[in-house]
Order: structure tokens, then sequence, then C-alpha cells
């Protein structure tokens, strides 16, 4: 049994064939999916989703590349969505500096407005007692600042985790978890691969975000939730253990983060 910790299933990519890649990916043993929010809208259908199929959960939230679009009433709409029970965490929120205005003054109203975000959903997660998903992009130092006041308050989990051993240890010693994505079965992405060989086994999670980021050798082509089998089978080969072990810890780690049927 795996859980597929982050996929876009609500995007129109699967709209011609959302039911079938559900049940696709049961078939390879992703019993579970959770549906990540990016913006109001995809979090009203995560949620939607995620009350029409018992194995999906919900993610709320807006994603810092839609901070400077996101209505001003947004924090005050992703609590009314986070009443449902079906919504398992506030995400995905962070930072994302790979993506910027052209000018300066625009790169910095920007920042401004992805770090008010951030922070405000933040202090929702803090209110309804949920962890968080989240995203960071070139802002490593920035997101961490951020986060470092919410130390013992809210979980978090880093997905698509890209970055050092040392960088998966830091935000570990904070309380937070690390995501991996196919990114680990592509060629030239030793750094994460040695990173996923060697983390802690009980501090990391199995991921898609789909459709993007599709594992070896499909690079390139939509990804789904069924491909997380391929990204366990992967830091498997990397640690020297089987795929069974590997999906039994991250499943036991998904399900204590995430805390389904809260
Ligand atoms: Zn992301
Ligand atoms: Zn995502």
């Amino acid at each position: 049994m795996l859980i597929d910790t982050h996929a876009h299933l609500d995007y129109p990519d699967f709209d011609p064939d959302r039911a079938e890649i559900i049940s696709r990916a049961a078939e390879v043993g992703v019993t579970e999916i959770i549906s990540i929010g990016t913006k109001i809208e995809s979090s009203t259908r995560a949620v939607e989703l995620a009350e029409n199929f018992p194995n999906i959960w919900a993610t709320v939230g807006i994603h810092p590349c839609d901070a400077d679009e996101a209505p001003d009433d947004a924090v005050a709409r992703l609590r009314e969505l986070a009443q449902s029970t079906r919504v398992v965490a506030l995400g995905e929120i962070g930072l994302d500096y790979h993506h910027l205005p052209e000018d300066a003054a625009a790169i910095i109203a920007n920042k401004q407005r992805q770090a008010e975000l951030f922070a405000a959903q933040l202090d929702l997660a803090v209110e309804l007692g949920l962890n968080a998903v989240i995203h960071q992009r070139d802002s490593w130092e920035d997101t961490l600042a951020i986060l470092y006041a919410y130390t013992g308050r809210v979980r978090c989990v880093f997905h698509c985790f890209g970055g050092t051993l040392e960088q998966a240890r830091e935000v570990i010693a904070l309380g937070h978890l690390v995501s991996f994505t196919g990114i680990v079965t592509f060629k030239n992405a030793r750094q994460v691969q040695a990173t996923a060989q060697e983390v802690a086994a009980d501090k990391f999670m199995v991921e898609t975000d789909c459709p993007y980021l599709a594992p070896a050798p499909d690079r390139g082509k939509r990804c789904e939730p069924a491909h997380t089998r391929r990204v366990a089978e992967k830091i498997a080969e990397l640690r020297g253990t089987r795929v069974e072990e590997i999906a039994e810890r991250t499943t036991a780690t998904a399900r204590e983060f995430f805390r389904f049927s809260r």
C-alpha cells in the first residue's frame, strides 16, 4: 500500500479519464491520494473530489505563484473550505523565487505578497490545528526564516524535496518532513538521490506532483498517481531495501502526518 501525498488531481489534464486514473492507481497499490489545492478554485475542486471518492483527501491553499491573483478574502475562504473533514492540511503554500516578475519593483512587491500570504496561511494552520504542505523553490533561506516562528505549532512537509541531506536534516530537526517525487528517477538527479538514500526512514514520504514530473522512462509525459510506485521502487533501490519496506514506512508516516478522519 502506497499513498500519493501530492497530486493535482483537479487539474484539467485529468478531465478525460480521472476515474480511470484513480482505479489504475489502486491496481498498483496506490490506495490513497492527496489532492493538493493551489488557488481557491482548485482547493474547492480538491475538496469536492475528496468528498466524492473515499480514498482521496484534500489540502486547501494558495500556491506562492498564485499570490498576486489571490482574492483579498482568500484566508476566509480557505477557512470555510477547511471545515470539510476531508481536508487534511493547508497547502500548497510557501515561497517561489523561480518564477518572478520581470522588473525590480514588481519583484519586491511580489515577494512581499508571497511572504504575507504564506504567513497568513500558516496562522490559519495554527488556528485550525492542521499541518502544512510547503512549496519552496529558490527561496530556501526566506522560507525557513518565516517558518521558524511556527516551530512546534505547525508541522510541515517540504514537498518535491530536491535539497541536500544537510538541508533535509535541518528541516527534520525543526519537526518537519520531506517528500520525494519522480525526480529521484532522473539520471542527473544525484543530489536528491543521495538525500533519499540517507535520510531517516521515518522522515520522508512519496508523491508524484502529477500531472508534472513523470518518472523515468516517461519523463515529460503526463504523470499520474500510479507512478508513486516507481518513486518508491527507486528509493528502495537506492537504500538497498525492498519496495514493500518503503511502502510500509512512508504510508505510516503519511497517516501520522495527515491524520485522515481527524
Ligand atoms: Zn509545489
Ligand atoms: Zn504541487
